[in-house]
């Protein structure tokens, strides 16, 4: 881990109900409590969840994302979208982009590069998602696969002030497999050499997200670079959650 921020990103995806909002207290007093100052938390329930979860966490410090946006730029007639200006008016301030779940639903790097231009321009911090299929990763594939996205997802940006990469191996999304830490180390450390070569003098953020649960994070917090950690299936249990920051942090 690193010695700045560390991330905790829920992604709840298509998931989450009312209910569930209602169980964040634990969440809420833990990101008050001083001795996780370092820590920022970021919940990304789905769209029509985020003015509810606003009125749970408002005494927080809890910070709200969503998990996709629209490439549109302005008002209009596009039926279903949502535009980062919308987004940001509701008080959002990350937004998930080119999740391998997004991308399985036809969202190309070049689109992502779009979105990722449109939500830069309304300030909002951007999560970009990069990742390996299990194919690519036996055709020994991992690292021009990775290269391509980021080149093509970052086209025409200047800089990485509010852009976090969360590196997610697809084999690892909801599998419950994680990469052993050598090879996440090395996978990471090569992103970070691409990135800071490509963004000269930047320090890029990475995070690691595919199948963290509370077992498992005391293995991968010790990777080194990190600065933290995407959770999906986990983060809709609080106490899981909970206990993963906790886990990290000590
Ligand atoms: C994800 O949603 O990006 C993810 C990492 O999910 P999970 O933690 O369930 O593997």
């Amino acid at each position: 881990m690193t010695n700045n921020n560390i991330y905790f990103v829920a992604n709840w995806k298509m998931n989450g109900h009312l209910s569930l909002i209602k169980r964040l207290k634990n969440v809420v007093i833990l990101s008050n409590n001083k001795k996780y100052k370092k820590i920022k938390i970021i919940y990304c329930p789905p769209f029509t969840l985020i003015s509810k979860l606003f009125d749970k966490i408002k005494k927080s410090k809890i910070i709200v994302g969503s998990q996709d946006c629209s490439y549109e730029d302005n008002y209009g007639p596009f039926t279903g979208d949502v535009n980062p200006k919308l987004i940001k008016e509701i008080g959002a301030k990350y937004v998930i982009l080119g999740h391998s779940e997004r991308r399985l639903k036809g969202d190309t790097n070049k689109i992502i590069n779009r979105k990722i231009h449109a939500a830069l321009k309304q300030k909002l911090k951007i999560i970009l998602c990069i990742g390996e299929s299990l194919k690519d990763r036996k055709k020994n594939k991992t690292f021009s696969v990775l290269k391509k996205q980021l080149l093509l997802c970052l086209k025409k940006i200047n800089n990485l002030d509010n852009i976090i990469v969360a590196y997610e191996p697809i084999w690892s999304i909801g599998t419950g497999v994680i990469p052993l830490n050598n090879i996440l180390e090395h996978d990471i450390s090569k992103i970070i050499k691409f990135l800071k070569l490509k963004f000269k003098n930047q320090k890029p953020k990475i995070i690691y997200g595919g199948s963290v649960n509370p077992e498992n994070i005391v293995k991968l917090k010790h990777i080194k670079n990190i600065n933290g950690f995407l959770v999906g299936g986990a983060s809709l249990y609080e106490n899981k959650f909970v206990d993963i920051i906790k886990k990290t942090t000590i």
